[in-house]
């Protein structure tokens, strides 16, 4: 089946047209952001920063990176980029780790996100014959508001269940004939269990595709659920702090997430140094938005660790993929020198068949 793209014209545009675009909004979001922002204003005036200095992407390392604890700082409005009149929606974190990230979006901010998450689905083979069952939470928590615009985009007839009520979402899945799926891994795998049970095979569930993110899921877990309900799993990635779900997103190889690099530049730093590392290499991954007005992200660190890869895409698409994340970078040990995830000795003891329980002394 032939590839299709929800913005083939961005989605496949050569690698000199993205550069071109990031160049040319980069410059414009650093210059707005000095202008609207004094928090982060005065944090490049501390680096001895301005915006005359940015020319163009090979000028962002130049740029303070900011962190979850300069939106703790600035809670809640010292980090807005546009004026309150020209806002229209918050998002919110769940704030395991800390305070609330309260996030806002103009019009043109929410268009832009429910773009992203619509190329996430037609990536999936989401058309508009397609009856799409959203069972992310909805509300403060962007799964559900961010898939629920991007299915509406394609034009999908959607069902915004939300999460939670098992009986009731298989109900509707099997009475509506969802074709496509969209939650969090575990409730997919928790779902297709649930199934298993009611005695229902593959064949008798409707569903094709599924696009699970927001949390880590494993190889092991994919195979899982595209087993059990019979489907194609995509895993797709997102951040409340620079919209939400949709930041990236995998394709038909599902070797990787593009990320979407007309509006995210993504780098990828030594967590401890701060230094940026070129591609192939681990490292923490860092997001300047270029595109957003109401909440203007530069050098987002992320605290998500992985490797960005621009090796040639079976799927057409020209933006570079990122590896699912590996871990955080707040769980990295130093041990002689050298940087080690938690999730990489994982790596190894599975490979060699041992369980997933493990000690590090
Ligand atoms: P909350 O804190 O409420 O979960 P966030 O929007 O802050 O909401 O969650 C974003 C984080 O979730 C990311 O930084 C990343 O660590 C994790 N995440 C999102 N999508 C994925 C994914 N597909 N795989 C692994 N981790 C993910
Ligand atoms: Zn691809």
């Amino acid at each position: 089946m032939a590839e299709r793209y929800y913005q083939p014209e961005i989605e496949t545009a050569s690698r000199e047209q993205i550069k071109a675009w990031q160049d040319e909004r980069l410059v414009k979001q650093v210059r707005r952001v000095w202008e609207n922002v004094p928090y982060y204003r005065k944090k490049m005036e501390e680096k001895g920063v301005t915006p005359d200095d940015i020319k163009g992407t090979e000028d962002l390392h130049k740029l303070p990176f900011l962190s979850k604890a300069d939106l703790r700082d600035a809670y809640p409005y010292g980090l807005m980029g546009a004026p309150l009149k020209d806002c229209v929606r918050i998002q919110s974190t769940s704030g395991t780790t800390g305070k609330r990230v309260v996030a806002f979006y103009t019009q043109a901010d929410i268009d832009l996100w429910e773009d992203c998450c619509a190329r996430a689905i037609v990536a999936a083979g989401g058309t508009n014959e397609d009856v799409c069952q959203v069972s992310y939470g909805y509300g403060l928590f962007t799964g559900g508001p961010g898939l629920n615009g991007g299915s509406h985009k394609v034009g999908c007839l959607t069902i915004p269940m939300s999460s939670g009520n098992t009986e009731r979402q298989i109900m509707f899945i099997r009475d509506l004939n969802a074709t496509i799926l969209c939650c969090t891994p575990s409730y997919a795998a928790y779902l297709g269990e649930t199934m298993k049970e009611m005695g229902l095979t593959p064949a008798q569930i409707p569903l094709k595709a599924g696009i699970f993110g927001a949390e880590a899921w494993s190889e092991e877990m994919r195979q899982d659920i595209q087993k059990t309900l019979g489907i194609k799993a995509y895993n797709i990635y997102g951040l409340t702090e620079l919209s939400g779900p949709g930041v990236s997103f995998e394709c038909s190889a599902q070797t990787g997430m593009h990320i979407n690099e007309d509006h995210f530049i993504a780098e990828i730093i030594d967590p401890v140094t701060g230094e940026v590392l070129p591609d192939g290499q681990q490292g923490e991954l860092v997001f300047t938005a270029i595109t957003k007005q109401a909440f203007p992200m530069l050098r987002y660190r992320t605290k998500d660790i992985c490797v960005l890869s621009r090796e040639k895409c079976p799927c057409g698409r020209t933006h570079v993929k990122m590896s699912k994340p590996r871990g955080r970078s707040d769980d990295m040990l130093i041990i002689r020198g050298v940087n080690v995830f938690p999730s990489q000795i994982e790596t190894v003891l599975l490979n060699m068949g041992y369980p997933a329980n493990y000690q590090i002394a």
